[in-house]
């Protein structure tokens, strides 16, 4: 049978590499630039988004960064009109668009409604200023509510507000004032991340440096206790492991990844998947423009996975949403069932207690959902 990995790819993701000011922990593809390199960078952008054009059918379009709100006025209309040039409207159900409160503006909030943007997901990270500074962003508590309160009153309907826990001196109450203003705003999804220490940022040269020490585990495991009975408690649905969402809010876009579904990249650095080929474009901002511009091939890494490699993979990105791996659906797109392939390490994590079978779903217990990325190597 062959393998239905090669499902058209419905997503689109648009990569945008800039930000006013590189934060502190941040190892992401993204750079502070002057105006002229990002204004070639969205000419090249255009170009690639331009010959995608009628090639698929997108139902989910992800801008994302980097800061595409970092983007003048002028050059945000830019990327809108190529995405919408490349994309057919009304067949796009989710249209996100990423945003740092420290670069939003009225007029751009008009823009990303004018075309057709329907999901604004902003990086608050946290409302107090003492953690926003210690993370190195470059907005106020303040600025990340009023921009939330400016989204709405635009009309925007499904927010999603990004938060962060594990900071070193922040406290449990930090963390539950955190949840406490995020829920009073009421946005439709939040995401939930632990503060990791990267190679190369500033952070991680501090701990190594000794001018600071990580959170406590046990802390940062209660902080992670919290926000899930916290949000779950106040209506969101715990859809992923540090994802919330209100019912029918869960990120259409994200799920792809999470069901290894097939995905277009455009930009500099972003990945594809299709018809089981991972392919990347190039990283560098430059050589990313001067290879569109010379009509070079752009992609700097390609690889066309193994068929039991892409099925571990399926296993491994499923396993992170709270309702697992459907069996069924496992063996219509793979010809086989999981057991098959991974029966050994199944056997073992159910024995320790780490996931179960919850009918025929595959799915991460409490216990395993907390030392999640363990689990998960053993499908590698
Ligand atoms: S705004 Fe986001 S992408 Fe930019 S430096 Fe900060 S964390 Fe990284």
């Amino acid at each position: 049978m062959k393998f239905k990995k090669d499902l058209p790819p419905n997503a689109l993701y648009v990569h945008i590499p800039f930000c006013a000011r590189k934060c502190n922990y941040c190892d992401f593809n993204s750079v502070v630039s002057g105006t002229k390199t990002i204004d070639l960078y969205l000419s090249a952008l255009e170009s690639e988004l331009s010959a995608l054009k009628g090639q698929y059918v997108f139902k989910t379009v992800f801008i994302g960064g980097g800061t595409p709100s970092v983007l003048t006025e002028t050059q945000l209309e830019k990327l809108l009109c190529a995405v919408i040039r490349c994309i057919s409207v009304s067949e796009v159900q989710e249209y996100t668009v990423e945003a740092n409160p420290g670069t939003l503006t009225a007029n751009k909030i008009r823009l990303l409604k004018e075309y057709g943007v329907n999901r604004i997901s902003l990086g608050v990270q946290s409302f107090q200023d003492r953690q926003l500074k210690f993370l190195g962003r470059i907005h106020s508590g303040d600025d990340a509510r009023k921009n939330f309160i400016l989204l709405r009153q635009a009309g925007f309907e499904n927010i999603n507000i990004d938060l962060m826990f594990g900071c070193p001196d922040q406290s449990l109450d930090d963390w539950e004032n955190d949840l406490e203003t995020a829920v009073e705003l009421n946005p439709e999804h939040i995401s939930a991340y632990a503060l990791t220490y990267e190679e190369g940022t500033l952070l991680t040269k501090n701990l190594n440096n000794g001018v600071i020490s990580k959170l406590d585990e046990c802390i940062e495991l209660d902080m992670y206790k919290t926000v899930i009975d916290y949000l779950t408690h106040n209506g969101y649905n715990h859809y992923e492991i540090s994802n919330f969402a209100k019912p029918g809010c869960e990120c259409s876009h994200n799920l792809v990844y999470w069901n290894n579904m097939g995905y277009v990249g455009a930009g500099a650095g972003a990945v594809s998947s299709i018809d089981g080929a991972r392919t990347s474009n190039e990283n560098d901002i430059i050589r990313y423009v001067n290879g569109i511009g010379e009509g070079k091939n752009i992609k700097s890494f390609g690889e066309h996975l193994p068929d039991d490699q892409f099925a571990s993979e399926t296993v491994i990105m499923s396993l992170r949403l709270r309702q697992g791996i459907s069996n069924a659906d496992f063996y219509k797109r793979f010809g086989y069932k999981i057991e098959d392939q991974f029966g050994d390490q199944i056997n073992r994590l159910i024995g320790d207690g780490l996931i179960c079978y919850d009918n025929e779903r595959l799915k991460l217990t409490e216990k395993g959902l907390f030392i999640a990325d363990t689990v998960m190597t053993e499908f590698v």
